[in-house]
């Protein structure tokens, strides 16, 4: 993790097309299942993504009514980095062009780590009643799972909770930057994306 997020220093806004890209993709499938299954839609009717920049908290919380995932989706999905190959990956990553890199391998939610020091995930299916939330700190001890002490408070879906860095905090709780950013990112999106913000 160390050497991943050294070499990607320089291009951190990356976390933001990342975590959009994702959101869109669990939306994606929500919007495929739902025309076999339309009762998927009900825990959480609408389809969007809200940003919320919290200056105060210095965080900033990323939910999307999309798929969601179980338990063990959190752990093998988000538990395992560069899970297709971290020695090719390394490799390349010493070639320089770590930008290109990072989504290629799988890496799209670890560039997290670049702008947080810890990162929370909460998430819900809507076939399941429970809401887990993973946690790492991106150190040797891992991540962690719990059930959400909060209860299922996303009906279906995701909610990433980035607590920025010391040093990220000035320019991603910049709702200027933060919602041009987004804006770059957007077309992509199919979905709306609210940018919500304590300093507004
Ligand atoms: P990739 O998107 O290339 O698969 P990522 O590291 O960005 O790699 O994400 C890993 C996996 O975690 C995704 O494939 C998806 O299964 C799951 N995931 C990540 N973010 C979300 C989200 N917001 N909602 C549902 N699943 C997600
Ligand atoms: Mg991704």
């Amino acid at each position: 993790m160390r050497v991943v997020v050294s070499h990607l220093y320089h291009d951190r806004d990356v976390f933001v097309r990342e975590l959009l890209s994702n959101a869109n993709d669990a939306l994606e499938k929500v919007r495929l299942m739902a025309l076999t299954n339309p009762s998927i839609l009900k825990p959480a009717e609408t389809l969007n993504v809200t940003v919320l920049a919290d200056a105060e908290s210095g965080r900033i919380v990323i939910r999307d009514s999309g798929v969601g995932m179980t338990k063990e989706q959190l752990a093998s999905n988000l538990g395992t980095i560069a899970r297709s190959g971290t020695s090719e990956f390394l490799e390349k990553l010493e070639k320089g062009d770590g930008g290109n890199l990072i989504g290629q391998f799988g890496l799209g939610f670890y560039s997290s780590f670049l702008v947080a020091d810890r990162v929370t995930v909460a998430s819900k299916t809507a076939d399941e009643a429970e809401q887990w939330v993973f946690e790492s700190e991106a150190n040797a001890e891992g991540f962690r799972i719990i059930k959400d002490p909060r209860g299922a408070t996303l009906g279906r879906g995701t909610e990433i909770t980035l607590y920025l860095k010391p040093d990220a905090r000035g320019d991603y709780l910049d709702v200027a930057k933060l919602r041009s950013l987004i804006q770059k990112h957007a077309e992509y999106n199919a979905a709306p994306i609210y940018l919500w913000s304590s300093t507004l």
